[in-house]
């Protein structure tokens, strides 16, 4: 099964993800992820993408492409693959396509999460996530046991450097000027299902199996 997951800042694209790797066993790829693992590890790439990152502007489309090529080769993908965060504009989603052709790993379903924009302001400024695991949490909806501590490994919690209000409002503009194209390509192909993401958690996870298995 290959599986896209889209939707804003805050739409709760890493929590669903989650629960879809460990569903359908793909692998989950994240390339917001994969940069800041680059950041971390000051790589060239994690040099060039840090200024982009910050700012909360789109990293360019050549580095992701790149990055994203070598990723959907490997092994781990033998049973399919969880896209998060990726294809974030047309010139990516015709460049997966054609990728994904090659290597006969055709996209099977793209799951579009919905949500208001008002409760993404309060998602994103509550969310907290392990340096060390990125396990992810809400000082309010869903707190660790321990205030700062993650309850999975023990590591601190840290609040992203683009989770502020400021970095929303530019994440949500880049988000509907470049990714908007992105699934106006998919749903004229007949692949995008769209999900009710603002209700709770369960609830959102049972449309999203239910989307998934209408296709499988
Ligand atoms: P995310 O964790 O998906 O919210 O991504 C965090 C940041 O990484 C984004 O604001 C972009 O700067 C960058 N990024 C992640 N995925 C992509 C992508 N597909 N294309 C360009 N930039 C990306």
């Amino acid at each position: 099964m290959n599986i896209l997951i889209m939707g804003p800042a805050g739409s709760g694209k890493g929590t669903m993800s989650k629960f879809i790797k460990d569903e359908y066993m793909v692998a989950h790829i994240s390339t917001g992820d994969m940069l800041r693992e680059n950041v971390k590890n000051e790589t060239s790439l994690g040099l060039i993408a840090k200024g982009y990152m910050e700012s909360g502007k789109l990293v360019p489309d050549e580095l992701i492409n790149e990055m994203v090529k070598e990723r959907i080769q490997q092994d781990d993908c033998k049973n399919g693959y969880l896209m998060d965060g990726f294809p974030r504009t047309l010139v990516q989603a015709e460049a997966f396509e054609e990728m994904t052709n090659i290597i006969n790993k055709k996209v099977d379903v793209v799951i579009d999460l919905k949500v208001n924009i008002d409760d993404l302001a309060s998602r994103i400024t509550g969310r907290r996530v392990c340096k060390n695991c990125g396990s992810i949490y809400h000082i309010v909806t869903s707190p660790s046991k321990v205030e700062g501590v993650c309850d999975v490994c023990g590591s601190s919690l840290v609040q992203r450097k683009d989770d502020t209000i400021e970095q929303l409002q530019v994440r949500l503009a880049e988000h509907k000027k470049n990714t908007e194209p992105v699934l106006e390509y998919y749903r004229k192909k007949g692949l995008v299902k769209e999900i009710d993401a603002s209700k709770p958690t369960e609830e959102v996870w049972a449309q999203i199996k239910q989307a998934i298995e209408t296709v499988s």
